[in-house]
């Protein structure tokens, strides 16, 4: 079966409070959502939300929102909150392209993307959510200091990804082309779904840690 046609998922999604059905009347007041002024990230393209769930058990003085695009696997991130009883933790059922729509300048403190579709074809190079169109994206709704962090096994899209950076005006804090084995950068690293089942192939994972 394919996922995205998990039978009722938008109809589920609609009705969970943990989902925000209309995030653009939260722009700019994410803090009433989350009823206080803790600092807000987000994971673009969260699947079925291990890692952010994780994170959000972690660290409850940080507010999470995951976005994802289809519904039958943002389910299933909603199913994993159902006995965890957070409070900082959100999602969206929405496109990433439209990120400006439900969140204001400056409003956000990270930005986590964990294994982007890679678009392999040149002409969809835009839609990597690591392009230079992305990253624009991203320096409006991230704070000054805010940080994206990007973690993915494909060799072609980190590659891809690295050489973005500079074109978009941004700078490396952190680039390892082997997290596992980066005795730094591998400290408190969370797991997601795509990370635990590629690693176990025996895939290095690359990530890179960027501000402007
Ligand atoms: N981050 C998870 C899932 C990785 S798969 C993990 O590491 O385990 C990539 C996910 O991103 C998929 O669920 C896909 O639907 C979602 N996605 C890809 N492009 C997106 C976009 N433009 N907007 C929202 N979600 C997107």
């Amino acid at each position: 079966m394919r996922l995205r046609n998990v039978p009722g998922a938008r109809e589920d999604i609609a009705k969970h409070e943990l989902a925000i059905n209309e995030p653009e009347n939260n722009k700019g007041k994410w803090n009433e959502e989350f009823g206080n002024n803790n600092p807000i990230q987000l994971e673009i393209g969260m699947g079925k939300g291990l890692f952010l769930t994780t994170l959000a058990q972690q660290n409850p003085n940080i507010n999470y929102v995951g976005i994802e695009k289809y519904s039958s696997v943002l389910v299933r991130a909603l199913e994993k909150c159902e006995d965890l009883e957070l409070d900082n933790i959100r999602f969206i059922r929405m496109e990433a392209e439209y990120i400006e729509d439900a969140f204001a300048e400056g409003e956000i403190d990270k930005i986590y993307l964990n294994f982007s579709d890679p678009w392999p074809k040149d002409r969809h190079a835009k839609r990597r959510l690591t392009s230079v169109q992305f990253l624009k994206r991203y320096d409006t709704i991230l704070k000054k200091d805010g940080v994206v962090e990007f973690k993915t096994d494909n060799d072609d899209l980190f590659e891809f990804s690295v050489e973005q950076v500079p074109e978009a005006g941004w700078e490396f804090v952190a680039k390892t082309w082997d997290l596992h084995n980066d005795k730094e950068l591998v400290q408190g690293n969370v797991m997601t779904e795509y990370e635990t089942k590629f690693s176990g192939m025996g895939h290095p994972i690359h990530k890179y840690i960027i501000k402007r």
